[in-house]
């Protein structure tokens, strides 16, 4: 039997648990997590009775293992919600499926409406050719948008750049409108400084090719999903809880299964033997003391730049010291609005509310705000 050490208790760890607990007469797998909830960034905060995302997550993958292990772990809709009833909501409900009013253990079915807010106004997301969006670019605009594209199909750019990408997919005047503030307020850098590869993993078969397409093939009946494209995607799963919750579903299932967790255990020290890792030290703040923890394999869902900081420094090679030292983090801060009462308007007022209610996010082009999203599930 081998001893397993897993570092962090957010997805990645508790889904290794979990695969490795499939042969547990195989090993036994310990988990060090330094908080005292499971999740990590995918967790869900709990306040005075309210539930609050670090950031709104939908469940969507193109991956099937994936999506089939999530809904193993927790059963999909399959009767409308109360809000959805209210609201006048109508989407494809799995057959067979939990009724949400009645089970907590449930993965809802949302619809994805995101708008990009620039010019001080609303701009569907991914872009739609429709009247409104001319009419809020202005004409002018809209003509210099088309020109721009024209000359893109003609003349490719070498991709070099993510600047690259967006260009030869939407044009310069749409990439500057939807694209270039927003880059680089997530990721604190401009897209010319970042590489391609990025595009290509991100918003693979994102461009107005791809948005033509699926308009067309909305407007002849087929379904978006058909084109498989995530920023595409019009529906997707979120836990009746918020994203956390399946954490803390998988957190049970792998405790149940034999798996060892210990929270609030921050692990501070790797001990290296022989070009191999031996051993961890954590403080755990449940006793206030430091503790040593021996294994045959671990596995590091932590921070590269911590881990490799906690590594004895005279053994880590000079080249991986600089690029873990030099590996850039970003701050995030997430907002959460606590509300008395939500005021659930019928389908007839959404009409007349039209920019508040449905939206699941808001992409802040618009570069006087520094705020980067809004979500509301
Ligand atoms: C705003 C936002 C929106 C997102 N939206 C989506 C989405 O819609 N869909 C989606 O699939 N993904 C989304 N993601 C990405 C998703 O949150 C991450 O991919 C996922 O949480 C990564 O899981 P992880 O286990 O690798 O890391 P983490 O979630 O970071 O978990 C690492 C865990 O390790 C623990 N840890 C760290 N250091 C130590 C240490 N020294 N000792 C012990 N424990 C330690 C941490 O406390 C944490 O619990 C989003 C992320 C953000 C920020």
């Amino acid at each position: 039997m081998k001893k397993v050490v897993i570092i962090g208790a957010g997805p990645a760890g508790l889904t290794a648990a979990y695969e490795l607990l499939k042969e547990k007469e195989n090993y036994e797998v310990i988990i060090l997590e330094e908080q005292n909830q499971v999740g990590g960034i995918s967790k869900t905060i709990a306040y005075k009775q309210n539930r609050m995302d670090l950031g709104g997550h939908r469940f969507f993958s193109k991956d099937d293992t994936i999506m089939k292990f999530w809904k193993e772990l927790m059963p999909i809709q399959g009767k409308p919600s109360f809000d959805d009833k209210k609201l006048g909501r109508e989407k494809p409900l799995e057959i067979g499926g939990v009724d949400p009013e009645k089970e907590d253990k449930v993965m809802l079915i949302r619809t994805r409406v995101s708008r990009i807010y620039y010019l001080k106004k609303f701009f569907d997301y991914p872009v739609t050719m429709k009247k409104e969006t001319i009419t809020n670019m202005g004409f002018v605009r809209t003509i210099k948008a088309g020109f721009s594209y024209l000359k893109t199909i003609i003349f490719k750019r070498k991709e070099n750049s993510l600047e690259d990408f967006y260009i030869n997919r939407f044009g310069k005047v749409l990439y500057s409108m939807f694209f270039e503030g927003y880059t680089e307020k997530l990721w604190g850098r401009h897209p010319s400084e970042i590489s391609a590869d990025w595009g290509a993993q991100r918003v693979k078969g994102l461009s107005i090719k791809a948005v033509l397409k699926d308009m067309f093939q909305k407007a002849s009946g087929k379904k978006n999903q058909e084109t498989g494209e995530t920023s595409l995607i019009e529906q997707f799963w979120y836990p009746k809880f918020g994203p956390g919750q399946l954490w803390e579903v998988l957190a049970e299932k792998i405790i149940s299964d034999g798996a060892i967790l210990k929270k609030n255990c921050l692990v501070q020290k790797i001990n290296i033997e022989n070009g191999k890792i031996v051993s961890v030290e954590y403080k755990n703040e449940n006793t206030g003391q430091t503790e040593k923890l021996e294994g045959d394999i671990f596995i590091s869902s932590m921070p590269i730049k911590d881990l490799v900081a906690d590594m004895t420094q005279s053994l880590v090679p000079e080249e991986i010291k600089t690029i873990a030292n030099g590996l850039p983090y970003r701050d995030f801060i997430t907002i959460g609005l606590l509300v008395k009462k939500l005021n659930l308007k019928n389908k007839t007022d959404i009409k007349t509310l039209g920019n508040i209610v449905p939206d699941c996010w808001i992409y802040v082009q618009e570069p006087e705000v520094k705020m980067r999203k809004n979500t509301n599930f």
